[in-house]
């Protein structure tokens, strides 16, 4: 039988879990759909449980590890009433008033919640390159977020993966720490905007491999070396780098939502005035609607203002 409730967020990111603390001090007993550990790269708590150290999250002057984070996150959401169910949304109704949601781990046919309001946080993961020990050394080597761990290789040489803006975009900012960045991209034509190519051909520090792919990656508990297949020759080249940014893009996790939330055309939430889709009493939050910032602690704001927009929305309906 469906469980009446008031909120239900899907996600359990940095925008999820602070929807869950503000919600439930609000006392509206948010059930968090919070996911469940099917592999290395998706699990309850997103994307932070696949770094290590995070320096820049404001208040830990040391830092902190990403699921210590994220663990603190849940704990003090669980210390205000919110209810976690440990699975994954399987289907949503957002046709109509209650929203029906369903989910992998229920029994039977009806929906496992009807919500009177939903906020979305399923957020977004970076594309990787899908080669053999990739997710094993994501923290050890490997990243996909500069902003987040170009600090941790300093005199290193490194490489970026990518020929878009956001692998120039990194490279850039890596050249702060690293000693010297190879930016290797499968063409020999990068795709980025002209500006961010004449900044990377005038950067000093960085040096580009064309027409090839990063086929293995080596060393032992962390990177040590990669190896490079250039796509013309067939011919592998060692290149002796510590760390490796994989910039090939992102992809919102919106599949569930797709014909009916409103989304931009690489599927992206689209969010107006605060937080609020294109459906009353669907809010969406964190990276699942923000393709530039994507930090921990703006997807925590944003999960703030849902449940500030959420909130009211609630009041306004109700009166
Ligand atoms: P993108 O523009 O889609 O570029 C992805 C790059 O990765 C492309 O060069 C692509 O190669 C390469 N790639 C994709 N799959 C690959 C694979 N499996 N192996 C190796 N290489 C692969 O993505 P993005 O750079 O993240 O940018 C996304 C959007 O954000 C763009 O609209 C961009 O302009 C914008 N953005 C803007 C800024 C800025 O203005 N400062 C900064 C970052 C992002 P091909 O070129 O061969 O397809």
């Amino acid at each position: 039988m469906s469980e009446k409730v008031k909120v239900v967020i899907i996600g359990s990111g940095p925008a999820g879990l602070t929807a869950a603390i503000y919600t439930a001090r609000a006392d509206l007993s948010p059930i968090v759909i919070e996911g469940e550990p099917s592999s290395t790269t998706d699990q309850p708590g997103g994307q932070l449980m696949l770094t290590s150290d995070i320096e820049n999250y404001p208040g830990f002057v040391e830092g902190i590890m990403g699921p210590e984070l994220m663990s603190n996150f849940r704990s003090q959401a669980q210390r205000f009433g919110a209810i976690f169910n440990t699975t994954k949304v399987s289907r949503v109704d957002f046709s109509e008033h209650p929203f029906k949601v369903w989910t992998s781990n229920q029994t039977g046919e009806e929906p496992a919640y009807i919500a009177d309001a939903v906020i979305i946080s399923t957020g977004a993961r970076s594309l990787l390159l899908n080669i053999d020990r990739e997710t094993e050394l994501i923290g050890h080597g490997i990243s996909t977020c500069a902003t987040c761990d170009g600090f941790f290789f300093r005199d290193q040489d490194i490489a970026v993966v990518g020929g878009g803006d956001s692998a120039l975009e990194e490279a850039g900012f890596l050249t702060k720490f690293a000693k010297s960045v190879t930016v290797i991209h499968r063409r020999n034509e990068l795709r980025a905007s002209k500006i961010m190519q004449d900044r990377a051909f005038a950067n000093p520090k960085i040096s580009f491999i064309w027409d090839s792919t990063v086929t293995e990656l080596h060393g032992d508990k962390s990177l040590e070396h990669i190896t490079v297949t250039n796509n013309i020759t067939g011919e592998n080249t060692e290149l002796p780098v510590t760390g490796l940014f994989v910039a090939i893009g992102h992809s919102p996790n919106t599949d569930l939502f797709k014909g009916q939330i409103d989304m931009d055309d690489v599927g992206y939430i689209i969010t107006n005035s605060g937080t609020a889709t294109n459906i009353p009493g669907v809010f969406a939050c964190g990276d699942v609607q923000d393709h530039i910032y994507r930090q921990a602690i703006t997807a925590a704001g944003s999960g703030c203002m849902a449940a500030i927009d959420l909130e009211k929305w609630l009041k306004e309906s109700e009166s």
